[in-house]
């Protein structure tokens, strides 16, 4: 056996650094240690059987599985607020529709003003004309008396 004694750490703080760490999720025990020729690639996990390539594998799924779930109910949670912005955002559309329905009434109120403002200047044209061709007419009059 090539396991060395005094290799049981177990918990952050107090295991080797990340170099030399079991390869298991969460596991921070040492590596097996594997030394001379022909020994191959060193190991990448602990002396605990549990702790292999396919464990380790399955254990990283099951943690993005975790991570996963975690990220979908929070965007679960931020839901309302997006269907709160859609529909702020249609309330927003329909005041705009009905501004813009009340300029184009406006617009026609002024246009209607205006059209009253051309016509009455133009009777006030008229009336000036006709007052000024009676003055005219009256101080004609009173210089042939
Ligand atoms: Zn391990």
């Amino acid at each position: 056996m090539d396991q060395q004694p005094g290799q049981t750490l177990d918990g952050p703080g107090s295991g080797p650094g990340p170099e030399t760490r079991c390869g298991f999720p969460g596991c921070f025990r040492p590596r097996v240690q594997r030394s001379g020729p022909g020994a191959g690639r060193p190991p990448k996990y602990c002396e605990d059987p549990a702790h292999n390539r396919g464990t380790a594998k399955r254990e990283r799924e099951r943690q993005d599985r975790i991570a996963a779930q975690a990220v979908a109910a929070a965007a679960a949670q931020e839901l309302p607020t997006a269907a709160a912005a859609a529909a702020h955002s249609e309330s927003v559309l329909g005041l705009v529709d009905r501004v813009g329905t009340e300029v184009a009434h406006l617009l026609d109120q002024l246009q209607r003003a205006a059209a009253r403002i051309e016509e009455l200047e133009k009777e006030n044209a008229r009336l000036t004309a006709r007052l000024d061709s009676a003055r005219a007419g009256e101080q004609a009059g009173e210089a042939g008396k």
